[in-house]
């Protein structure tokens, strides 16, 4: 959702470096862009649609060592040009990623003072608001900045030139991610670190409310109280070449054929033996409930958690979507543990939600990706999974990974009730170990998947059935299905299709059925029937070798043998490459789906 990059350092082209910077930020998902740099003066650049437009309009030979950029992703008026960033007002020019909530009443105040305004953006109001603070003439551009700060409500991640001091590049945030990348002579901005990586891998991260002030000599930082600093510097762990495509066609795909190596390296690090199993996992002994908290995928991996945590541990788990939970009543108690899944660490409302619990006194346990993020920070524990940078907006290997550190977490919890001999929880382990293996073996059946997205493709809506843990799977196969390749489905628990949906199944209606739990198998195949015999065509996706007479089934995918346990890790990932083929086949753009961001840092 929305990047921001800002450069300061030597003298280069400076229209391209921007460009470049935004193109690495081009995945979180936006609707228009724009830079702005200082030759002897402020120049801004802006346009809708892709980066490509934005890079049509640029001047190679310009050279300057100072410069902002910005991707879009429109909360307040539309995707056009004037809505675009960076914003200027006065003497003062912006970026900004986030919500200025109470930005009317600053507007008014501000027309009172003589501001005019030509966009219907938040965005622009800070500009003035910036503007007006510094015309009162009593502050520096850091008070000018602190003092900004209490007038907004809301969430910002910005990045400020002032016109009288041009050489100068200023940042600040509050709940909008902003890093800030320390390289030789040069120093940046930016969203997330996959903006810096080209330039270096050192970066340190903002609390609520600091401000860094940018120079040619260096970076200083303040805290909200403009005393100066020092950060701890962290360094990225994933290279260059992982933000490429390295031949494939999409990230997406690129990402999905990673999941065998993801999960390797993610079970290398936590489970080397039981003995590292045991120590790395946090101690749950004290809980007797648990709530998962999350959105999207994150919260289809945290149905799979409650159905294993509930079967397996006797434990209850409440699945709640982060943007519900964050207002409502909560019915936690000091045995609950708030577990929330987040890829990015940046999901405004996970983060929300997470400090609520933390306000409220009960433990939080982080699953996130991005290390440092703000969920790791503010969680009690956390538990990061290791799928290095994921950049198609829909997610797959992150998803996979966070369904795997749910399976560890359940087994952690078996053991801990001793509802697991150390034998079994031995076997298991070694089994997991095997499953990198079975991704890959599943993968390599791509042909299979293609033909399936051959059959269906055409069709207008489609269904997703399953029982139990294979409703959870549904649920991220149908959302994966409509992110990308924009064909409506739906995912409905199998024996409940006639109470209502069964009602759209029609000559043709194209159903995926997954069927992996053999203790629900005959009551999924009744309902497979139920659906075939209102003409329904038929794709499943079984554990089960199917010897009988399946001839009902049009289309099916057949499951490497894995313990039972584990198979989750396995059905997704067939949805994943039937959804990316579909989506292909009637030529979306994959990784950067329309109306879509990578990061919800917004509410
Ligand atoms: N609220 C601002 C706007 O609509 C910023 C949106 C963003 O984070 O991209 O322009």
């Amino acid at each position: 959702m929305c990047g921001i990059f800002g450069y300061v350092g030597k003298k280069v082209n400076i229209e391209r470096v921007l460009i470049d910077g935004l193109k690495t930020l081009e995945y979180r998902g936006y609707d228009s862009a724009g830079i702005a740099f200082v030759t002897d003066k402020v120049e801004i650049l802006k346009t809708t649609g892709k980066i490509s437009a934005l890079e049509n309009m640029i001047d190679e030979d310009l050279l300057s060592n100072i410069g902002i950029a910005h991707t879009r992703w429109a909360t307040h008026g539309n995707a056009t040009t004037i809505n675009a960033h960076p914003h200027r007002s006065g003497s003062v020019t912006i970026i900004h990623n986030g919500i200025i909530e109470n930005y009317l009443e600053l507007k008014e105040m501000l027309i009172k003072e003589g501001y005019s305004f030509v966009s219907e953006t938040d965005t622009e109001i800070v500009a003035a608001l910036l503007d007006y603070l510094k015309s009162k003439d009593i502050w520096s551009n850091l008070e000018v900045i602190k003092e900004m700060s209490s007038y907004i409500k809301g969430s910002y991640a910005l990045g400020i030139i002032f016109d009288d001091e041009l050489d100068t590049l200023y940042a600040t945030r509050k709940d909008s991610p902003l890093i800030i990348g320390v390289g030789e002579e040069e120093n940046l901005i930016a969203s997330d670190v996959a903006a810096i990586i080209n330039f270096t891998k050192n970066y340190f991260l903002l609390n609520n409310y600091d401000i860094v002030k940018i120079t040619n000599n260096g970076v200083d930082i303040y805290n909200e109280n403009l005393e100066p600093i020092r950060k701890n510097i962290n360094t990225v762990y994933w290279n260059v070449e992982e933000a490429e495509k390295n031949g494939f066609p999409h990230f997406m795909l690129k990402e999905i054929y990673e999941e065998g190596k993801v999960l390797k390296d993610t079970i290398n690090e936590y489970v080397e033996s039981i003995d590292s199993f045991i120590n790395k996992m946090p101690d749950f002994s004290k809980y007797d409930n648990i709530h998962i908290v999350a959105c999207g995928s994150a919260m289809h991996a945290g149905l799979i958690g409650k159905h294993l945590i509930e079967n397996y541990a006797g434990i209850k788990v409440d699945v709640e979507i982060a943007s519900e939970y964050r207002y409502k009543k909560e019915f936690y108690n000091d045995k609950t543990l708030v577990i929330l899944i987040s890829q990015s660490g940046e999901t405004a409302d996970t983060i929300a939600s997470l400090r609520k619990a933390n306000e409220d006194g009960i433990d939080t346990l982080g699953i996130v990706n991005v290390v440092g993020s703000t969920i790791a920070r503010e969680s009690k524990n956390v538990l990061y999974i290791r799928a290095g940078v994921e950049i198609a907006v829909a997610t797959t290997k992150a998803y996979l990974l966070q369904v795997a550190m749910l399976e560890l977490i359940n087994l952690k919890l078996m053991l801990e009730r001793n509802l697991i001999t150390g034998e079994r929880l031995q076997e298991l382990l070694q089994s997991l170990s095997t499953v990198p293996k079975l991704i890959d073996e599943v993968i390599a059946k791509d042909k299979n998947y293609i033909d399936i997205a051959k059959y269906i493709y055409e069709d207008k809506d489609l269904f997703y059935i399953g029982r139990g843990i294979d409703y959870a799977i549904s649920l991220e196969g149908s959302l994966k299905l409509k992110e990308i390749s924009y064909m409506h489905s739906e995912a409905y628990q199998a024996g409940e299709l006639k109470h209502g949906t069964i009602s759209l199944i029609e000559e043709g209606t194209p159903v995926i059925a997954i069927m992996t739990d053999p203790e629900l198998s005959l009551k999924t195949i009744s309902n497979i029937k139920e659906v075939v015999a209102r003409g329904a065509k038929v794709i499943l996706i079984t554990t089960n070798e199917l010897d009988g007479d399946y001839d009902f089934i049009d289309q099916k995918v057949v499951l490497p043998k894995v313990d039972n346990y584990l198979v989750p890790l396995l059905t997704v990932v067939p949805l994943q490459l039937i959804a990316y083929h579909v989506a292909d086949l009637r030529k979306c753009d994959i990784d950067k789906p329309r109306n879509l961001a990578k990061s919800v840092t917004v509410e």
